[in-house]
């Protein structure tokens, strides 16, 4: 697992995640330029907190949109948010996660589906 979060800019400058194949701004295609988020901050624009969440996943769980600035563009991404509370307007940094549940919970057989990723810690 990568601890970075990256994105992925097209030739005119639009950010995406995840990666896709044509921009869902200006449709060009999305080539290899990538953009490290990793030590950069972005802002909860909305949240939600699910007390009943799937087998295997944190209770509660607290899932967020989290928008990122970057050369005067944005780019949005959905994840878990670290602790029990969160408001809008938070700003936070992203950290690497090795398992985002509990793999003992696992649909097919236990310990078959590890699932890495990042969690976004607020930071002020
Ligand atoms: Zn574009």
């Amino acid at each position: 697992m990568s601890d970075k979060l990256i994105v992925y800019k097209c030739s005119n400058g639009h950010l995406c995640y995840p990666k896709h194949s044509i921009c869902s701004k200006c449709g060009v295609s999305i080539g290899n330029e990538e953009v490290d988020l990793s030590n950069l901050k972005g802002t909860v624009v909305t949240w939600t907190k699910s007390t009943v969440p799937p087998p295997g996943v944190r209770k509660p769980n607290i899932i967020a949109i989290v928008e990122y600035y970057v050369e005067g563009e944005t780019v949005a991404l959905l994840g878990g948010i670290e602790g029990e509370s969160v408001s809008i307007g938070a700003i936070v940094n992203a950290i690497p996660v090795s398992n985002l549940r509990d793999t003992e919970y696992c649909q097919r057989e236990k310990g078959s589906q590890t699932w890495s990723g990042h969690r976004f810690k607020i930071v002020e």
